[in-house]
């Protein structure tokens, strides 16, 4: 517990300050030296005052001044892991499927197959990494109640694994509000401090906000609290070198408030924060079209997939 240790010995923290720190998902020094001071407050339930001290002590002692090189960047990018959907073409499309150390957005109207690839993840994440898994247990915040247990038997059986297995390494949670999908998600890192969590999904990202923060008076507020939303995930990601997915709707027809229909919800705050954006749409029958808008390193690109029975597949 190195790091605790020195948390608990930056000047003006003892073991009770500490201790709200960790619980708040403040592990190491660097995690507190790049807070905000309203930000470490508000998380960790201490005076602004306080938080302004703590952060400054441990800038001082967390290496931040410090570009990396680029060989010590491609050193952390050699961690990332790699999940494989079931899908090859999809595969081929991500680079190698889904990355850790990133946030994924899926993308689409009602039925375009969001919430079925959220829950292939959560069981392909489970397989062992030979087997183009992670060997981890996946967290699952479901904010529209459909999240399906069978759903993930039927997956999972449809790869020859244990459906209850399976289903032992998803832990799912409801929100019912947006402040509660926010509470999960700093939930979701005390849990991963105990667990090896390597996969967090929100599904959707969006429908909370949406519902909640209605006409343009609310937007401000709504993106201020969507961005924190991202940046925890962001976080949550980085901390567990974890791939985090979000869905997103797009509207099927204009909206005066959301405006393009066509476009994802959460405009620019959204898309900034997603790493992939994947644009999901329906074609003939099971089929559907995955189109890559937006990648660092990937071109854009579109490749075709289908649901079955089985879960993803070519
Ligand atoms: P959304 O993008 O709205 O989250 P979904 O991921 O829920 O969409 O996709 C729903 C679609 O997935 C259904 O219309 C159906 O085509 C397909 N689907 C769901 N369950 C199965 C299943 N057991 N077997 C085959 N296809 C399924
Ligand atoms: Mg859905």
């Amino acid at each position: 517990m190195e790091d605790a240790d020195a948390i608990e010995n930056l000047p003006g923290v003892g073991p009770a300050t500490a201790e709200k720190l960790i619980e708040a998902g403040f592990t190491d020094l660097m995690s507190i030296a790049v807070s905000s001071p309203q930000n470490l407050a508000e998380m960790a339930d201490i005076g602004v005052n306080t938080a302004v001290k703590i952060i400054a002590a441990a800038r001082k002692q967390a290496d931040i001044g410090n570009f990396e090189t680029g060989s010590e960047v491609m050193e952390k990018r050699k961690l990332v892991g790699k999940v494989l959907t079931g899908s090859e073409a999809l595969d081929e499309l991500l680079g190698g499927g889904f990355e850790t150390q990133a946030i994924t957005e899926l993308f689409g109207e009602f039925g375009s197959g969001k919430t079925q690839l959220g829950h292939q993840m959560a069981v392909n994440v489970t397989r062992p990494v030979e087997d183009g898994g992670l060997g981890a247990t996946t967290i699952f915040i479901d904010t529209e109640n459909t999240f399906r247990p069978e759903r993930i038997m039927q997956m999972a059986e449809g790869q020859g694994l244990d459906g209850k297995e399976v289903l032992s390494k998803i832990r799912v949670a409801r929100a019912f509000n947006s402040h509660h999908q926010m509470l999960l998600t700093e939930k979701a890192q005390e849990i991963a401090r105990e667990h090896n969590v390597r996969c967090l999904i929100v599904d959707s990202l969006t429908a909370h906000f949406r519902a909640e923060y209605v006409g343009r008076g609310a937007l401000a507020d709504r993106q201020q609290k969507l961005n924190k939303h991202m940046h925890d995930l962001q976080r949550f990601s980085d901390l567990n070198n974890a791939m985090v997915v979000v869905t997103n709707q797009v509207q099927a027809k204009p909206d005066a408030f959301f405006g393009d229909p066509t476009r994802p919800s959460g405009g620019h705050i959204v898309g900034h924060a997603a790493t992939f954006r994947i644009y999901l749409r329906k074609s003939k029958g099971q089929k559907r079209i995955a189109r890559l808008i937006d990648s660092p390193n990937l071109p854009e690109g579109e490749a075709v997939f289908s649901i079955v029975e089985e879960g993803v597949v070519d």
